[in-house]
């Protein structure tokens, strides 16, 4: 018998996974990807889960020292530069192009075709059909959303369900290692570094560098800045280009206007240590990615199943997306390994669903504080206005542990 042909649409970490994991159970998988070159030069750092691990290696990828950096010490700087806290954690961070390539180069040629862009779905009860931008189709028995926040698979079954956003955005920044400042570079290039601002958070810590290197004078330092954005006015602005053009909720990074990066780094310099706002400032281009929260009610129709982001959006505070991602697609990949599809399709969601709006208010409990200063001041809670740093690194540091949670009390429910 020939074997099930699965469609892939979205060719980020979330579709690669689910074409390695189906081809493990015996698939044959094409994915589709919308952008006409290759993603490499995309993303910047994530943290890793002993689950992605896991998956990883269920998929032939040995998780080595060279795909990611361990850091060992958290730190936290006043606005001074002063030190005021120092604690052990145990975090191994890598870059979103290492796992992308390691999960791209294997794949047999011709499974993963670049410039194809969904426009919509057919299906009936023998099959689903892929209509492409190009008028092109492709034809299989099950078609995977791996097609991130913005998915036009889940568009068309549930054109109601919209990315709800925060009410913060993450200002994001990467310097290469050898353009960090010496003297900054010897006292916090390796540790995982704090600032809290008032109202506002800003982590910074090494990944691995542009080629995806991890050894020493070859890794790069990264910046994720959350900060409090009004959606009616600030946010419309961040997104206006120099030609005032306004681009919606996001703006690609080369279009931001340069005083929208001048006055960004020049806040820094205002308002976090003067080591960290060095290293931002220094940074070509800093650009910013708003915070959502996405939860869908349903995750399969028929022969088609949503993964990864198009299916839910957790806050980055919960350092889960790829993991997730990953999570979704071995579910998925066990539940259609073999029998019934419709049934397995049934049982996915049904793991799927509490794991996905577990993580979802995983990640607003921790973005509350951010998320409350849009508000008045007089109309916000005591947690509200004042936060403990020690509460923020303990949720910080149980993020495995916290999914482990998540992920063991929906397959209670599932
Ligand atoms: C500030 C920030 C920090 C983050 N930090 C972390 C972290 O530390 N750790 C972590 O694990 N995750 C992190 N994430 C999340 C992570 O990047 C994603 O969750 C993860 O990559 C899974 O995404 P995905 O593959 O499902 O979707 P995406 O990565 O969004 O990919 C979707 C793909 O589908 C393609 N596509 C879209 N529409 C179509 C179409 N019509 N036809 C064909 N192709 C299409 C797109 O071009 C894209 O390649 C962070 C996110 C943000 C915003």
């Amino acid at each position: 018998m020939a074997p099930r042909r699965a469609l892939v649409i979205g060719g980020s970490l979330g579709g690669l996974l689910a074409a390695h994991l189906l081809r493990d159970v015996g698939w044959d998988v094409v994915v589709f990807e919308r952008n006409a070159e290759d993603l490499t030069g995309r993303g910047a750092g994530i943290s890793t889960h002993p689950q992605l691990i896991d998956i990883l290696r269920r998929v032939g990828i040995d998780f080595d020292e060279s795909m990611g950096i361990k850091v060992d010490v958290v730190i936290c700087l006043d606005r001074t530069g002063h030190t005021y806290l120092e604690t052990d954690t145990a975090r191994t961070m890598s870059s979103w192009g290492r796992l992308y390539r390691s999960l791209r180069d294997p794949l047999p040629p011709g499974s993963y075709r670049l410039g194809m862009s969904l426009a919509n779905i057919e299906q009936d009860a023998e099959s689903v059909t892929a209509v492409f931008a190009d008028g092109s189709r492709a034809t299989g028995d099950l078609l995977v959303g791996a097609d991130g926040v913005r998915s036009t698979v889940r568009e068309q079954f549930l054109p109601d369900v919209q990315p709800d956003y925060a009410g913060y955005v993450a200002w994001r920044a990467m310097l290469d290692e050898h353009d960090v400042p010496p003297a900054i570079h010897a006292e916090i290039f390796e540790r995982y570094t704090f600032c809290l601002p008032d109202g506002e958070l800003f982590l910074a810590y090494p990944v691995p560098g542009r080629n995806n290197e991890t050894q020493a004078g070859r890794r790069a330092y990264n910046i994720v800045w959350y900060r409090p954005t009004d959606p009616d006015k600030a946010l419309p602005d961040l997104c206006t280009d120099a030609t005032g053009r306004c681009h919606g909720s996001a703006i690609p990074p080369p279009l931001i206007r340069p005083e929208v990066t001048a006055a960004i780094k020049a806040t820094a310099r205002a308002l976090v240590a003067p080591q960290v706002a060095e290293i931002f400032a220094r940074t070509p281009q800093p650009f910013f990615q708003p915070i959502f929260d996405l939860e869908s009610p349903r995750t399969v129709f028929g022969r088609v199943a949503l993964v990864g982001d198009a299916a839910f959006v957790a806050r980055p505070h919960v350092g889960a997306g790829v993991t997730k991602a990953a999570l979704d697609a071995a579910g998925l990949a066990d539940a259609v390994a073999s029998g019934d599809l419709a049934a397995g399709l049934a049982r996915h969601q049904a793991k799927q669903q509490p794991f996905g709006s577990g993580l979802v208010a995983l990640g607003r409990q921790e973005g509350a504080y951010l998320s409350a200063q849009l508000k008045p001041r007089e109309q916000r809670s005591e947690a509200e206005l004042h936060r403990d740093i020690k509460d923020v690194l303990h949720a910080h540091n149980s993020r495995s542990e916290n999914l482990r949670k998540v992920l063991t009390e929906s397959c209670r429910l599932g």
